[in-house]
Order: structure tokens, then C-alpha cells, then sequence
């Protein structure tokens, strides 16, 4: 499956280790339990939620009563999709009333171009779709998000260089009222290293939405980097001050061994991973399911 492929070289990271971690332990012991840990946090699980994981392991075991190595596999295998669900997973669904998606996230870590599969994954549900150009700082941006409507038959909603995101956003929900658009997705600024201004920008362009279109569905997505592994957790944490995340969508978990980021994330966050990324096609961009990760990356 792609997910599988996708997750490669996280699972080369992961399970080829771990395999070889049972094939070499004839027994379960502290010993075992000490190179697992260190596994998991070289596949960028972190280490606060690496000792989650291990003692719901210990637990899971003993419930279990198992001593032989080899069935330890797919204990843990349970226990990392045990976690996710755990921390509240749902999945990625627009239903029958207006949609607003807010899509935030420090620039280059997807943002443009998941907004653009998104856009195609709604259409393709029948779903109208209009898209606003947010982020007004960068001519890049915006040129970049056209580039996307076009490909995927959707209007951007745009105005130049340097003019003011709430102006823009308050122009796009106009649009998509007089259009009665089903879902209208909307660009942010994502320039991190002034904190204040970001926060202060986000919180505009709510405001506008709030006031402007109270009965829509409010969204708010946060693009994460899985490259970026432990990084992109900080990311999450310094944008959950400023925003009500509602899922993560995780991307480039395709080009990276750091896919543990996953678990980091949803344990230590509590915010569900909805999309991942899995390549730069418009279709490369999946619904996230616990089972299907443990699978994936467990074997
Ligand atoms: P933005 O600055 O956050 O808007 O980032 P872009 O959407 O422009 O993406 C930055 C780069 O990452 C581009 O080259 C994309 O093709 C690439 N990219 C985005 N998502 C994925 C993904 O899921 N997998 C891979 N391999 N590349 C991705």
C-alpha cells in the first residue's frame, strides 16, 4: 500500500529493528525494554511518550501473561494503536452544513500544497470548493496556491502582495456565501519568528471569520513537517497557544525516518493527526487511521 511505502524508512527505523531486537533476546527483560526505548526515540517518538509506550507494554504483557519474545511484537503493535485512539482520533470529514478550514503552519512545510489535496479530496466528494490566499506576505504563496486552484479546478480568492489577510479572508467569505460554497479553505501566514505578529494575524483573521459567517463549520488544521521530527511537535505547541487545533495534517512522512512523530504528537498534544502526506501528487494525501499506522509501521 502506499501508506506502507510511504513509511519506509520509518519502518526500516523501526520494525527492522525491532524484528532483529526479538530475534536476538531469548527471553523479556529489562535489557529488552532498554534498546526498545531507544529505538523509539531514535524514530522520533520523544522520550516522554517513548516510557508511555513501554509501561503500556509492561501492563499490556502482564495482563496478557506473556513470556515469550516473539508474541511481544504484536502486543506493542496494539498498544502504539491502543495510544492513538487513546488520545482521540477522528478522521478528516466536511459534512452538509458551510465549512471553513483554516489551514496554519510555519511556511514550507506543506501548507500550499496540502491545501491544494485537500481541495481535490473535497471536490471529488462533490463538494463546491473555494480557497483564500492568506498568506499575502509571500508573492510566492499566492502565485503557488493558483497554480494549485488551476490544477485542481478551484477558485483562489486573492489580492496582491502585501495587502492586509483579513481583508482578504473577509472578501473570501463573502464569496462563499453569494456562492454558497460547501467549503471554503483559507491560507495563513506562517512566518513563526515573530511569535506576537503570527498570533495577532491568526487571531484577526478568526475574529473576521467569526463575525462574518457565524453558522459555519469551523476548521482549523495545523501542517506539520514529519521530517522535522521532534521540531515539528515544539511547532504544534507554540500553535496550540495561539489557535483551537481541531487535527494535524502531517506531511512528507514519505521522505523521512521520524514517522514516531505521530505518536509524539497525539500523546503528547491530544490533537488527532487526521491527513498525512505521503508524496507530492494531489492524490498523496490520506486519511489517518490508528490501525492502519500500526500496521504500516509495525508490519
Ligand atoms: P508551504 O511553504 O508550507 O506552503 O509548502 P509547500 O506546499 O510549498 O511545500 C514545500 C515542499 O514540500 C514542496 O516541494 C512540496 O512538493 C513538498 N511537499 C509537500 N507535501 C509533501 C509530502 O507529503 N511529501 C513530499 N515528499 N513532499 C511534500
Amino acid at each position: 500500500s502506499k501508506l506502507k511505502e510511504g513509511l519506509e524508512k520509518t519502518r526500516k527505523g523501526i520494525t527492522d529493528k525491532i524484528d532483529d531486537l526479538f530475534t536476538r533476546y531469548g527471553e523479556i527483560d529489562d535489557d529488552l525494554f532498554e534498546e526498545l526505548e531507544e529505538i523509539l526515540i531514535t524514530a522520533d517518538v520523544g522520550m516522554q511518550t517513548t516510557m508511555k509506550l513501554i509501561d503500556m507494554l509492561k501492563e499490556e504483557l502482564r495482563i496478557r501473561k506473556i513470556k515469550e519474545v516473539s508474541a511481544v511484537k504484536d502486543v506493542f503493535k496494539d498498544v502504539v494503536e491502543k495510544l492513538l485512539v487513546e488520545n482521540g482520533h477522528t478522521t478528516f470529514e466536511v459534512g452538509n452544513e458551510p465549512t471553513i478550514i483554516m489551514v496554519i503552519g510555519v511556511n514550507g512545510v506543506g501548507k500550499t500544497t496540502s491545501i491544494g489535496k485537500i481541495a481535490n479530496l473535497l471536490k471529488a466528494q462533490g463538494k463546491s470548493v473555494l480557497i483564500a490566499a492568506g498568506d499575502t506576505f509571500r508573492a510566492a504563496a499566492i502565485d503557488q496556491l493558483k497554480v494549485w486552484g488551476d490544477r485542481v479546478g478551484v477558485s483562489v480568492i486573492h489580492q496582491s502582495e502585501g495587502s492586509d489577510p483579513a481583508a482578504v479572508i473577509f472578501d473570501a467569505v463573502q464569496s462563499a456565501k453569494a456562492k454558497n460554497a460547501d467549503v471554503l479553505i483559507c491560507d495563513t501566514a506562517g512566518r513563526l519568528h515573530n511569535k506576537v505578529n503570527l498570533m495577532n494575524e491568526l487571531s484577526k483573521v478568526f475574529r473576521v471569520i467569526d463575525r462574518e459567517y457565524p453558522e459555519a463549520k469551523k476548521e482549523v488544521l495545523l501542517v506539520l513537517d514529519a521530517t522535522t521530527g521532534q521540531n515539528a511537535v515544539q511547532q504544534a505547541k507554540v500553535f496550540n497557544e495561539a489557535a483551537e487545533i481541531s487535527g494535524i495534517v502531517l506531511t512528507k512522512l514519505d521522505g523521512t525516518a521520524k514517522g514516531g512523530v505521530v505518536l509524539a504528537i497525539s500523546s503528547e498534544l491530544q490533537i488527532p493527526v487526521k491527513l498525512i502526506g505521503v508524496g507530492e501528487g494531489v492524490d498523496d494525501l490520506q486519511q489517518f487511521n490508528p490501525h492502519d499506522f500500526a500496521e504500516a509501521l509495525m508490519g
